[in-house]
């Protein structure tokens, strides 16, 4: 008998019922195509023979789930995500939230957006002003199918590439067990011999299809947390600087993030911590797994041209407990993989997830380029690069500082990055940016017990000085608004074939 996924067992599923829907989840395109290539990939030598079944259980069970969630599901109306985890009660309302999700996106379920319009008061340069505001309500129901329906199967993640929407992040390749993907921070090529079209790297891959709806969903069951449609789900802000002046001469902003790593790796709550440094080429990014507090200051600092930071995860296999430092979309990525268990041996360490505020970030030419033609300086001369009260920044060795308005640097940035509409990291244990806080300080997000815990701890060894956000100017009104505008402004992700 099947044990379901996360450890929890049915209550309330008759044992007939679990057995069809488990005949039916092994039908599954995926969990075949996974199972007959069990040769070929025990043969790569990247996942053991024990971690092959437990990817293949954790398939089986996520799969039979869902086809249990689909059968009690069928004929009811249009419901939100949290109306069908308190109606299903036998399933674990978490689990009921990604199986509709999932289900949508396997072509079972239909997604309903209604739009609504509101007048809220808003203060526009000083003077009180009625503003009409969108508001959108997603619902769910069953489709009515044929009998000849067949379910969509995954793609392998050439399709988001192909579409333009791939973050770069690196996480299908890390987790791709015939390695058949390669991701740098520009190109993604997958080796079509290799492929045995598991579609396990759709599943994961933070820009195949969106799960911020089932994240708000899960956010708003949890009443502990304090939520927000801009910056989600969270327990605390707060804004926060570094109390060590090693890292005041390293950090971007408070130095928090750093300080926080630094806390965790000095009281071995974890044995690595994967991040990012300056490679050999000037301010283009190079993802590191730093295992000794002596090199974690290299990592300190903003580098604004992205890095494919979750590639190296796979490396970082050896360590019990580590954590990752990264923009929203590695964070994204990583929860994405929670949620759909089959990436299992390559994420279970990952025990804190530090995220980044990003609005955007740049490919590595556009850096150079920016540099050039926007300040006609030497990248080689620059000494830190940053984005503040809506200019791009450059600090040079002679002392200097020059900006440009934020809006001469936007067709630099990626293009991809007008396809994602988190700013705050809403997937992190802690999130941190500048936004909100005076010069020298972070904007602090915690959002989960373990996140708010380290951040506490923290704060008691001394490494960093902290204050409520609510203190600060301009604070949290200011962070919200630019979050909002971030997600109102993202542009809807259709994949397409090339
Ligand atoms: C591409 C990018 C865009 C950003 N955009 C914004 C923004 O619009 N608004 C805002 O408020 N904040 C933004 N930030 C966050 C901000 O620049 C600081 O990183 C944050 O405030 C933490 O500062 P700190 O002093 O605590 O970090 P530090 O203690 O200096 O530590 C910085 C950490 O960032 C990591 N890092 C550096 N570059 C990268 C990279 N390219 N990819 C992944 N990790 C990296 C390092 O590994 C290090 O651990 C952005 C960060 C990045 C990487
Ligand atoms: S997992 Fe990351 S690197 Fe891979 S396709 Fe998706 S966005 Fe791109
Ligand atoms: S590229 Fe994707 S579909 Fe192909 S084997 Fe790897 S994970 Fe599976
Ligand atoms: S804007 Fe989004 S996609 Fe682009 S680097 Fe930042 S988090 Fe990633």
């Amino acid at each position: 008998m099947v044990q379901i996924s996360n450890n929890v067992n049915f209550n309330g599923v008759s044992p007939k019922n679990l057995m069809d829907a488990t005949y039916k989840a092994v039908e599954n395109f995926q969990i075949r195509a996974f199972f007959e290539a069990k040769n070929d990939i025990l043969s790569v030598g990247k996942l053991s023979e024990e971690e092959f079944y437990e990817i293949l259980d954790a398939m089986i069970d996520a799969e039979t789930e869902r086809k249990l969630v689909l059968e009690s599901l069928k004929g009811k109306e249009p419901l939100f995500l949290e109306e069908i985890a308190k109606i299903l009660k036998e399933f674990p309302r978490e689990n009921v939230i990604r199986d509709v999700i999932y289900l949508k996106e396997q072509g079972y379920i239909e997604e309903h957006i209604e739009i609504k319009t509101k007048t809220v008061i808003k203060k526009i340069k000083g003077e009180e002003k009625k503003v009409e505001e969108k508001e959108y309500f997603y619902r769910y129901q069953v489709k009515d199918l044929p009998d000849d329906f067949i379910e969509h199967f995954f793609e392998p993640v050439s399709i988001v590439f192909d579409s333009e929407v791939c973050c770069q992040c690196g996480w299908c390749s890390s987790i791709c067990p015939v390695n058949a993907i390669t991701v740098t921070a520009d190109i993604l090529e997958i080796d079509d011999e290799t492929c045995m079209k598991c579609g396990i790297c759709y599943s994961v891959c933070p820009k195949s299809f969106s799960i911020e709806q089932a994240g708000r969903s899960i956010n708003k069951l949890d009443k502990s947390l304090k939520f927000s449609e801009k910056i989600n789900g969270y327990i605390n802000t707060y804004s926060a600087s570094t109390t060590k002046d090693d890292i005041k001469k390293v950090r971007q902003d408070g130095g928090v993030v750093t300080s926080i790593l630094q806390y965790l790796l000095e009281n071995k709550l974890v044995d690595a911590i994967v991040a990012v440094q300056h490679s050999e080429e000037k301010w283009k990014p190079e993802p590191v797994i730093v295992d000794d507090l002596k090199d974690l200051y290299k990592t300190g600092g903003t580098k604004y041209a992205n890095a494919s930071t979750l590639a190296i995860i796979d490396k970082a296999k050896k360590y019990d407990k580590i954590a990752v430092v990264g923009t929203p979309c590695i964070m994204n990525a990583i929860e994405k993989g929670t949620l759909f268990p089959s990436g299992l041996p390559f994420f279970k360490n990952i025990k804190y997830r530090i995220g980044l505020f990003c609005m955007e970030s740049f490919p590595y030419e556009g850096v150079l380029n920016l540099i050039k033609e926007q300040f006609q300086k030497d990248f080689n001369k620059v000494t830190k690069m940053d984005i503040s009260g809506g200019k791009f920044i450059i600090y040079l060795d002679s002392g200097e500082d020059l900006r440009v308005p934020l809006k001469e640097v936007k067709s630099y940035a990626r293009h991809n990055c007008h396809y994602c509409e988190d700013l705050t990291a809403d997937f992190a244990d802690i999130s941190v940016g500048s936004i909100g806080s005076p010069s020298g300080w972070s904007s602090v997000i915690t959002r989960t017990k373990i996140g708010e815990k380290i951040y506490k701890e923290a704060i008691k060894a001394g490494l960093i000085e902290s204050k409520s956000l609510k203190e600060v100017k301009p604070g949290q009104p200011l962070l919200e608004r630019i979050a909002g505008i971030k997600r109102k402004n993202c542009k809807p992700i259709k994949l397409e074939k090339e």
